[in-house]
């Protein structure tokens, strides 16, 4: 047994490393900073980035209302100048 891929935690074995899924128990999965692959079979496994969920989304201030031009009435307005 090579003790130097268990450890010990609270009274628990614990394993350190991943099996292979595609050899199955016995050949472990070598652990890159990103990734872990398997020297046997070259299987790879990405790591997942717990931060994918910071990203909040952003708040969308409504637009503040711009009062309409009264552009309707500027019309209705001439065409009373006309009538008179
Ligand atoms: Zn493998």
């Amino acid at each position: 047994m090579k003790r130097e891929l268990y450890v010990l935690e609270d009274s628990k074995l614990v394993r350190k490393r991943r099996f292979c899924p595609r050899c199955g128990p016995g050949v472990f999965l070598a652990e890159h900073a990103d990734r872990f692959t398997c020297g046997r079979c070259g299987y790879t496994e990405i790591k997942k980035e717990p931060k994918a969920q910071e990203q909040k989304p952003k708040e969308t201030k409504p637009k503040a209302k711009k009062e309409k031009a009264p552009a309707k009435k500027e019309a209705e307005k001439k065409e009373e100048q006309k009538k008179e």
